[in-house]
């Protein structure tokens, strides 16, 4: 096994696997360590030897960090002049307390990918705002809150939308549909409330306000979204959503919520759309 003292920042880098090569300069005493002189048809020929384990310290002495890595090939790079050491596995360390670090900055880094991949989880891919799957783990949470008597649904479901597709293209209607998903987490921070994408063209809002504050913000909230014009090049669209609210004061549970919703939101529908129907 062979020895070699480093730096302490390349001693911890080989540590944390920042570093996988190790460079020693092709000086008198890496030539006498690993050169091998061999007699081969009376010319003498050199090979490298090889070692299947390095002792690495940092400093010398016994109290010093050091560890025993794997050496998995050393090499002579003729470019650089020097001997590369291919590192493997750290098997041995002692006197280091990188290790705990290494642990904590590795299970950070795992938590923080394992946040991410649930908030992709969550969200719908088109429009970013929340999907039907988070909605129903929200619903659970928020009506047992013990502010749930403030708990509002408001069914939202974009209007004639398949003519929108059938003139414009599948294209634009996407586009309308992220330019109507804006409007409502705009507004759904007024209502003081998350946005989710119930699938299709439809949308709920789970929210918590007074009945008596709701209807002039959903008008609000309505206007807006039919005053402003989506840009195309044959003609701007302008679109409308009908919406259905119920409010879980009034249910048995949030199933039942979401159905008086939806039966409001058919009402809107069946009165000439545009419009917000209370149950
Ligand atoms: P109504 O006023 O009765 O709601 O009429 P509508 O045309 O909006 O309703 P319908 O259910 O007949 O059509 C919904 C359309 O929404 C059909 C479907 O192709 C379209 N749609 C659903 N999801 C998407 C999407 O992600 N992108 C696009 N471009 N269109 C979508
Ligand atoms: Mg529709
Ligand atoms: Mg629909």
């Amino acid at each position: 096994m062979q020895k070699i003292s480093l730096s302490k920042e390349l001693f911890e880098n080989i540590l944390l696997k920042k570093i996988s090569v190790l460079s020693k300069d092709n000086n008198k005493y890496w030539k006498k360590v690993l050169l091998e002189p061999k007699i081969i048809d009376d010319n003498i020929k050199y090979s490298i030897k090889q070692f299947d384990t390095l002792t690495i310290t940092n400093g010398l002495g016994k109290e010093n960090p050091s560890l025993v890595i794997e050496c998995k090939k050393i090499d002579y790079s003729s470019s650089k002049d020097c001997f590369e050491f291919t590192l493997g596995k750290v098997i041995e360390q002692k006197n280091t307390n990188l290790e705990e670090n290494y642990k904590d900055n590795l299970i950070e880094q795992l938590l923080k990918e394992k946040e991410l991949l649930q908030d992709t989880m969550n969200r719908d891919h088109l429009t970013k705002v929340y999907n039907r799957r988070k909605m129903e783990d929200d619903l659970k949470v928020l009506s047992r809150q013990s502010n749930s008597g403030f708990l509002s649904t408001i069914f939202i479901d974009a209007d004639r939308f398949k003519g929108i597709n059938d003139t414009f293209g599948h294209e634009t209607g996407d586009k309308a549909l992220i330019y109507l998903s804006e409007k409502l987490i705009k507004h759904a921070k007024i209502l003081n409330g998350e946005v989710y994408r119930y699938g299709g063209e439809e949308f709920i809002i789970l929210c918590f306000i007074t009945k008596t504050h709701i209807v002039q913000k959903l008008n609000d909230l309505r206007e807006d979204i039919k005053s402003k014009k989506i840009y195309h090049p044959l003609r701007d669209i302008s679109i409308t959503v009908s919406m259905g609210v119920s409010f879980f004061g009034d249910c048995k549970d949030a199933k039942e919520m979401i159905q008086k919703a939806d039966a409001g939101l058919y009402m809107a529908k069946n009165k000439g759309r545009d419009r917000i129907e209370f149950t």
